[in-house]
């Protein structure tokens, strides 16, 4: 109940335009601003020493250039050409190759089309420069065209694209099976967003119990899955589970955020797990920041220190 709640208010409160205008003002003015803790920079040159530094430690990662919701083909454009500029950047600075991508960002809502030929253009690119490409999954009317687009894809030949499945969506575990019948790589979350109870799970322990169940099948029939959480207790039932099956270390991945239990982070590494951390940048920060603070209340803390020292 209180998960929903806190959910919900900071879903709200991201729509608040005076908020996110000072929130921008601050909250990645300086090293040490708030906003850092989880957004690596403004611009892919920013993001830059936090991939090394996480490289050096041998994390593995995927970049994500922050933006959601463009409303204009002239916006979608801007921002899948900003994709491929992103591609050389990486490319130049010899970090891994391998991003994260929102299909509202390259014109879903403007349409399907314009949406898919942006998403070639850059799955092309990518393909050149061998880079593996994540499409991220968004709110639930999103959903069922987002995978639509992704087997649209898929089919066409571009195997270096995964997509994500929320545990929390009523319809993941069908889902599921259709993404491993076609063997395609799956980052199962149990979902950023708030859900209707018509379409999705209300409660923690059914969010998690799904999760659970959708581990398994991924770590039994999938194709290198991340299971993608920074839950203890899912986190060694999954390490159980392979265990059990003997499913070794290479086969799968945990994923978790930038800024977000770097101790755990580093526990599983030196277990010998593979980890990867989703880097986020850019200028369009405010909605991925005000939903990592939806799901932890207790992040407001420091939000409010960070604001009350920079002012
Ligand atoms: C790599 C990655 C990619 C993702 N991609 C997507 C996506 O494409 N679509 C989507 O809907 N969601 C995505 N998510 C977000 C996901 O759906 C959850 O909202 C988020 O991971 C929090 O859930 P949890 O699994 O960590 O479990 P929870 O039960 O929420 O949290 C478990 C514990 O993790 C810690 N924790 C969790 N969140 C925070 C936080 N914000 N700050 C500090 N501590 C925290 C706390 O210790 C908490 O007790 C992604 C998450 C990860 C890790």
């Amino acid at each position: 109940m209180l998960d929903a709640l806190s959910k919900s208010f900071f879903h709200a409160l991201a729509a608040s335009g005076s908020l996110k205008s000072l929130a921008s003002r601050y909250g990645m003015r300086h090293p040490s601003s708030f906003a850092r803790r989880f957004i690596a920079g403004e611009t892919v040159e920013e993001a830059m020493p936090a991939a090394r530094e996480l490289a050096t430690r041998g994390l593995l990662l995927t970049l994500d250039q922050l933006g959601e919701s463009v409303t204009s083909a002239a916006e979608a454009d801007t921002a899948t050409r900003s994709y491929l500029a992103v591609i050389e950047a990486v490319e130049g600075a010899g970090v891994e190759r391998n991003l994260s991508l929102k299909l509202t960002q390259l014109g879903l809502d403007i349409d399907r089309a314009t949406c898919v030929d942006n998403l070639r253009r850059i799955l092309e690119r990518a393909r050149r420069g061998d880079f593996f490409v994540r499409i991220d999954m968004e709110n639930s009317p999103y959903t069922e065209v987002t995978l639509d687009i992704f087997e649209t894809v898929w089919r066409l030949g571009y195997t270096n694209v995964g997509v994500v499945l929320q545990s929390a969506l009523h319809r993941a575990e069908e889902d599921l099976a259709r993404v491993n019948a076609l063997g395609a790589r799956v980052r199962l979350v149990k979902g950023a967003y708030k859900e209707p109870r018509a379409v999705a799970h209300q409660s923690k322990a059914d969010v998690d119990a799904a999760f659970v169940r959708m581990m398994r099948a991924l770590l039994a029939d999938g194709t290198y899955p991340a299971i993608a959480t920074h839950d203890e207790a899912i986190i060694q039932q999954t390490k159980r589970f392979a265990g059990e099956r003997g499913i070794g270390k290479d086969r799968f991945e945990f994923q978790m955020l930038y800024g977000i239990r770097r101790d755990l982070q580093t526990s599983l590494l030196a277990e010998g797990h593979r980890v990867r951390v989703y880097v986020p940048f850019g200028r369009e920060w405010f909605p991925y920041f005000m939903r990592r603070l939806g799901e932890r209340p207790a992040n407001v803390g420091f939000v409010l220190k960070g604001l009350l020292s920079e002012r």
